[in-house]
C-alpha cells in the first residue's frame, strides 16, 4: 500500500514484530505522536493518513503528511516532503545527525530518497506488508552494498498508526 494507490491499500491487521535489533529510544513515542497528528491532518484533508517527522540532535526540523491527491503528484509522500522541506531548512541535502519519524513504514521510494539524504535513523509506526521497504517486502535503508544505511526501528504506536489507515480506507470503501 502506498500512499497513492489508496484503493490497494488495506492494513489488514497486520503489525508485525519491530525489526530484528530494532531499539527505541527515549522521545519516540513523543515524536511519533506529534507524526500521528500529521497523519491525523492528512485525514482531514481526504488524504491516506500517514503522517512524518524531521527531527535534527533532538530538535524539530519539520513535519509534514501525506499530500498526493492535493498535489496530484504520486511522489507527495509525508517522507519525501519532509526530506525536502528539512533540507531546504538544513541548507544541505545531506541531513546528517536527523531521525526521521513516520507513521508508516516506507516505501521504496521514500526509503531510496532516505539514503540519499544520509538520514541516520527511521522509526516507523505501523508496518506495510504490501509496499514497506524498511523490512517487510525488503530493506533499502540497511543494504550492505549501498553507501549509507539508516538505524531503523519499528512499531513505535504501530497500533494507533495502523487503526487510523484501517478507518480511513473502511470510510472510503463505505462511501
Ligand atoms: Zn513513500
Amino acid at each position: 500500500m502506498t500512499q497513492g494507490a489508496p484503493a490497494e491499500r488495506s492494513s489488514g491487521g497486520v503489525d508485525p514484530a519491530p525489526p530484528p535489533g530494532s531499539t527505541t529510544q527515549p522521545g519516540d513515542r513523543t515524536w511519533m505522536a506529534r507524526a500521528l497528528e500529521q497523519a491525523r491532518a492528512a485525514r482531514i484533508r481526504g488524504e491516506v493518513p500517514v503522517g512524518a517527522v524531521l527531527v535534527h540532535r533532538g530538535r524539530l526540523l519539520c513535519e509534514t503528511h501525506n499530500l498526493t491527491a492535493t498535489h496530484a503528484d504520486p511522489t507527495a509522500h509525508a517522507e519525501l516532503l519532509a526530506l525536502r522541506e528539512g533540507a531546504r531548512r538544513f541548507g544541505d541535502f545531506r541531513l546528517l545527525e536527523t531521525t526521521l519519524y513516520v507513521t508508516l513504514e516506507p516505501c521504496a521510494m521514500c526509503a531510496g530518497a532516505i539514503v540519499l539524504a544520509r538520514v541516520q535513523r527511521v522509526v516507523y509506526g505501523a508496518a506495510d506488508p504490501k509496499a514497506g521497504m524498511a523490512g517487510s517486502l525488503g530493506n533499502l535503508l540497511q543494504d550492505p552494498r549501498l553507501n549509507h544505511r539508516a538505524e531503523v526501528s519499528g512499531g513505535v504506536l504501530a497500533d494507533a498508526a495502523g487503526a487510523l489507515l484501517r478507518d480511513f480506507f473502511r470510510e472510503r470503501r463505505g462511501r
